[in-house]
């Protein structure tokens, strides 16, 4: 834009001021002063008028006139002898910069200026050598400059937009599944901020993506725990994984929407990146699952504990037909009858099974820890399954009690806080499982444990379980269903209510096993230091002697009812 509007005051000058005062060789032609003053116009505009889209088209166009502009001058000043070639190269050594849009027209401006100049009259070898010089070496040097750049920026180019290409296809892809997830997704940084809000959760909270994004989770995401307090730095699962980097996931918490409604939600936060520099938040709302589940629960409390008594009865019943010195019947229907006790029996079980795992379910089992010394208690629970064993062919050996083991190491004292119903239910149900699950062989029970620990295990020689079974064998009513199992009955529940007791007391269950060769189940907890065990068992005789004493005082009031379990059982069955 300069150069042409400096050419157009050169066009005035030599226009307007007097003859002589302008040095010849400069005045310029009318013709080049008004493509100058179009190549000027042009640039301003372009220079103006930013448009992104328009401005390459634009440049090109001013520099094209601007050529066309030098090539007129050139022309009205004496052609090849002009003191305006200089202009001339000057401007054709950047039309390289608009690749073949910019070299074509003038290489062939250039060229046909040559020819015109032969038509007038034959070019000399002077005036060869000067439009070589002053025509062909620009042009040449701008092409071989743009040409070294094109094809490096062509290949780099390439890789930027194939890259750009794939995130963004990344990108969007990622978008398109946030987005169409039915849980809530929330992405925050390291200092809680929302970055990212999906659909789902935007309807589960009731916030507008525009309105949450930048703000703290804390006032968007307002969680409170089981008694409707909201959850503090201590207590608040995404504070947690924020500060560890630890995946926490929860559904004992309540989210508060923006209307205040209350809803139960499964919620899961994983950090991302380093620890500390953000997280993702996922929730689900199981108000409705709570709900049904809770019915289901229930309903199974109920129907179990209804039907255990008539259950209760039939079984009764059925043991007063097959005592001999109650009832007289033949063999056959002796036969009958056992097999109808057996079934009796197993039902009688199942709903036990049932009504404690409702228990447990509904929050409803107690946890009395108490100090417990494994070994003993262990031994005590063992030799009342021996004759189970026994029935069964099966050898069941406490280990801590073998000859052999007990001669190398005394097994030490292993005191533990348990509730000692519990572990005798969770322990019972191994052993137990391990003589049902075991054709032939022995099942052995052991205890050992190191400073910190104490861990209980059930071995047996039985079926074993195959691998794929093993992820799922502590869910409830989860049952190996194969040929060697299919015979043998259960409920699924045994092992599902011992992980739950086991975990009313702090401690962890797990099961080793090899398909067709027999099976380990574990049970861990932590172990009391000796002098830790001795001062609680003190305070725990202090305690039972007082409630003896309590015990041993008249009673104020004279109790009239026999208690519920001392009741006579004729209301059940007769005598
Ligand atoms: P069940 O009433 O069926 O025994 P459990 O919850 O106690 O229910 O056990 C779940 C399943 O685990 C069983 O059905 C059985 O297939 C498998 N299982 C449990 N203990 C053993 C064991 N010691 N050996 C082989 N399989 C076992």
């Amino acid at each position: 834009m300069l150069v042409s509007l400096l050419i157009v005051g050169l066009w005035a000058a030599g226009t307007w001021l007097q003859p002589g005062t302008l040095n010849p060789n400069l005045i310029v032609h009318t013709y080049a002063g008004i493509a100058a003053g179009v190549t000027a116009f042009v640039s301003l505009v372009s220079y103006i008028w930013i448009n992104q889209k328009q401005i390459y088209k634009l440049s090109l166009l001013s520099y094209l006139l601007m050529a066309a502009t030098a090539l007129i001058i050139i022309d009205t000043t004496g052609n090849t002898s002009s003191p305006f070639i200089a202009l001339w190269m000057l401007v054709v050594v950047f039309c390289g910069l608009y690749g073949w849009r910019g070299i074509l027209p003038v290489l062939i401006t250039s060229f046909g200026y040559l020819g015109y100049l032969q038509a007038l009259e034959p070019v000399g070898t002077n005036q060869l050598i000067v439009f070589l010089l002053a025509f062909a070496v620009p042009i040449i040097i701008s092409y071989t400059i743009w040409h070294r750049r094109s094809t490096h920026d062509t290949a780099k180019d390439r890789a930027y937009s194939e890259l750009a290409q794939e995130l963004s296809q990344v990108a969007n892809k990622s978008e398109v599944v946030i987005n169409a997830i039915a849980d809530g997704v929330i992405a925050v940084d390291g200092r809680g901020i929302i970055q990212l809000i999906n659909p789902a959760a935007q309807t589960i909270i009731g916030w507008q993506q525009t309105d949450a994004i930048g703000l703290d989770y804390r006032s968007v995401v307002k969680l409170t725990d089981n008694h409707d307090t909201a959850v503090d730095d201590s207590n608040d699962p995404i504070q947690q994984t924020l500060k560890t980097g630890q995946a926490t996931s929860t559904d004992k918490l309540t989210l508060v929407t923006s209307a205040g409604k209350k809803l139960l939600i499964s919620l899961h936060i994983s950090s991302v990146g380093e620890v500390g520099a953000g997280g993702i938040i996922v929730f689900r709302d199981i108000t409705a699952e709570v709900a049904e589940e809770r019915q289901q629960a229930e309903f199974i409390s109920t129907a179990s504990h209804e039907m255990r008594t008539p259950v209760a009865a039939i079984e009764g019943y059925l043991g007063l037909a097959l005592n001999p010195q109650t009832a007289t019947i033949d063999d056959n229907a002796r036969a009958y009858l056992a097999k109808a006790h057996e079934s009796a029996q197993h039902l009688g079980r199942l709903f036990q099974d049932l009504l404690d795992v409702s228990r447990v379910d509904d929050g409803r089992l107690s946890n009395n820890p108490a100090v417990v010394d494994v070994v003993a208690s262990a031994r005590d629970i063992t030799a009342g399954l021996m004759p189970v064993a026994q029935r069964k062919g099966l050898v069941l050996l406490f280990k801590p009690d073998i000859p052999e083991q007990t001669a190398q190491r005394l097994t030490p004292v292993y005191y533990a806080l348990l509730d000692s119903d519990h572990f005798r239910e969770t322990l019972s149900n191994l052993i137990e499982n391990a003589i049902k699950y075991t054709k032939a062989g022995d099942v052995s029970v052991g205890v050992e444990g190191d400073e910190e620990h104490v861990t209980i295990s059930v071995s047996d020689t039985g079926i074993g379980i195959p691998r794929e079974d093993m992820p799922h064998l502590f869910q409830k009513f989860y049952r190996v269903d194969n040929t060697d199992t299919r015979e043998i009955g259960g409920t699924g529940l045994g092992l599902y209510l011992s992980r739950r007791l086991v975990e009313t007391m702090n401690g962890r269950i797990w099961a080793e096993s090899e398909y067709g060769k027999g099976s380990t189940f574990y049970m861990e907890f932590s172990r009391l230091s000796h002098e830790d065990a001795m001062t609680r068992l003190d305070t725990q005789a202090t305690a039972a002697e007082a409630v003896a004493q309590i015990g041993a005082q008249p009673p104020a009031v004279v109790q009239e009812q026999p208690a519920p379990d001392q009741q006579p059982p004729s209301s059940t069955f007769p005598a």
